[in-house]
């Protein structure tokens, strides 16, 4: 590796910010001093919610580029097993370090191992910096005009809105200089980020993680499908959306970015200002989901809305496992379940029908599909998957009302007219004509058979009516609200 140099340096640990620029610990760690940059391995830090098998899948890439990116800049990353706080000590003994610098995460389990690390290390004489590297707002800058935290998003966006527009992001280093002594590294694959791994060709031929992907493909989306956002977003089959997610979650792009890359192309695009833009309003949405995760921070266990803790959820084992293999019979529901199994995501839309399904027709609480989420997402996320679920369950901030039950054939019609989302995902029910096609159970039989199609045997018969189970769970919501 390249010059050395005499100052101490200072340790960089990178964390949710998989990415060069527009990283504040990096920009100031690297005035003027050598830094280290490292990334530690510590699941078991990270509460009930340690990363997920798809998680895992997209970090083991993210790491490999983040290396190869900071090796253009002539340093490398230094990779730890955990302990996180023996981990810093350790590097910062074998270095000389003086220094720890971070971008502050906000996951309650995270947030609190932050601070009794903080705490050690200056206790120990090792400085700590941290910095806001992965919020537009932070939680605690925002606030009711008579105090306390948000619940609803519309006056919460308001008053984001109403300070100062966010910072221009900050620029990736030129260069970085070298530490004297280098400490050692532990190899990636021995974190074995891929161990619980069996569907990676679906992955691979969908993704390509990395803060350089993230930005063509913030790009891409600007300047082919920013214009035409507010009706695409709806669209099930996803085309229009700009499938950031996973970048944003592992911070190979900060949403500073984002803001101003949309906020440029827009002015051009007849968005007067931030707060008609649709597609800064769904980053909005990131920031609420982070305020309520901070000032709630039981709510990725317990409904936001204390009279859904006595909702009696039933746990019907099997229910669950037809819903997460893609076979409850609703073909748009197994359609987006089959998606997220091989593609490791899902539109908004179909997240929307399918939490619905799982928790208004199937009665199945939603920590339940959280946890599938959590599993099987690349973009899983603490804050926006309990805001999801919570969202659509009806027991969360701002929620959508009780009596709101997504129906998925009327959201197959309407949002997958073609049925095409369909075609892609259940081969089975290819040769069905429209409308057959959303509600094979109500084809005539010889329609049925001209397709191939038979029920129970090619593809299910639906596992729940949708009728009955819509008006089961109305009168189940209802008399909760009467208790
Ligand atoms: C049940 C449920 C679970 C969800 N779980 C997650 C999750 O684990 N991780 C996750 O990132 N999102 C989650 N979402 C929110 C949303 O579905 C995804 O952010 C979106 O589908 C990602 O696709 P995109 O990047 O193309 O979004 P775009 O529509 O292009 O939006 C751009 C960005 O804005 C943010 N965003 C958009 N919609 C939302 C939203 N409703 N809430 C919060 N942020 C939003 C995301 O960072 C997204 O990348 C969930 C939604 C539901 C209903």
């Amino acid at each position: 590796m390249g010059r050395h140099q005499s100052s101490a340096p200072k340790i960089v640990w990178f964390r949710r910010d998989l990415r060069l620029a527009d990283h504040p610990a990096l920009f100031n760690a690297a005035q003027n001093h050598p830094i280290i940059p490292v990334f530690i391995w510590a699941p078991d830090e990270e509460g009930d919610w340690p990363p997920g098998a798809a998680s895992r899948w997209w970090l083991h890439h993210a790491l490999t580029n983040l290396d190869k990116s900071l090796r253009g800049l002539g340093s490398c990353l230094v990779l730890r097993s955990g302990p996180t706080l023996a981990a810093l000590k350790a590097l910062a003994r074998e270095s000389g370090a003086t220094a720890v610098y971070w971008n502050r995460r906000y996951e309650p389990a995270v947030s609190e191992r932050d601070q009794r690390i903080e705490d050690d290390l200056r206790a120990n004489g090792i400085d700590v910096e941290s910095y806001n590297g992965s919020l537009l707002y932070e939680p605690w800058t925002v606030a009711k005009k008579a105090g306390g935290p948000f619940q609803v998003f519309t006056p919460f966006w308001k008053t984001c809105l109403a300070q100062d527009p966010p910072a221009a992001p900050l620029p990736a280093p030129h260069v970085l200089q070298q530490p004297a002594i280098w400490p050692r590294s532990e190899g990636l694959d021995s974190f074995s980020l891929h161990a619980h791994m069996n569907r990676a060709e679906g992955f691979c031929a969908s993704w390509n993680p990395g803060e350089k992907e993230a930005q063509n493909q913030l790009k891409s989306f600007v300047s082919k499908s920013l214009r035409s956002y507010a009706e695409a977003r709806d669209h099930i089959n996803g085309d229009g959306l700009s499938r950031l997610s996973p970048h944003v979650h592992f911070g190979e792009i900060g949403p500073r970015q984002i803001w101003k890359a949309v906020e440029k192309a827009s002015r051009g695009q007849g968005y007067s200002a931030a707060k008609d833009n649709p597609f800064l309003r769904q980053l909005g949405w990131r920031e609420f989901s982070y305020h309520l995760l901070f000032h709630f921070p039981h709510t990725p266990q317990q409904p936001l809305r204390t009279r859904f803790k006595a909702f009696p959820w039933e746990s019907d084992a099997a229910a669950l496992t037809a819903w997460q293999q893609g076979q409850t019979g609703i073909p748009l529901v197994d359609a987006a379940m089959r998606q997220l199994w091989c593609e490791g995501w899902m539109p908004n839309r179909a997240r929307m029908v399918v939490a619905s399904y799982l928790t208004k027709n199937m009665l199945i609480s939603w920590r339940d599909g959280a946890a599938w989420f959590w599993d099987t997402l690349v973009d899983a996320d603490l804050a926006n998957n309990t805001l999801g679920w919570q969202w659509t369950s009806g027991c969360g901030a701002d929620a959508a009302p009780y009596f709101r039950i997504f129906n998925p054939i009327n959201q197959a019609v309407k949002f997958d007219p073609d049925g095409h989302y369909i075609d892609r995902w259940i081969p089975a029910l290819r040769k069905l004509p429209l409308p057959w096609r959303f509600k094979p159970w109500e084809a005539p039989p010889q329609v049925l058979s001209e397709a191939g199609v038979a029920l129970g045997t090619t593809y299910p018969e639906p596992w729940v009516d949708l009728r009955f189970s819509r008006e089961r769970a109305l009168a189940m919501y209802r008399q909760m609200r009467q208790q």
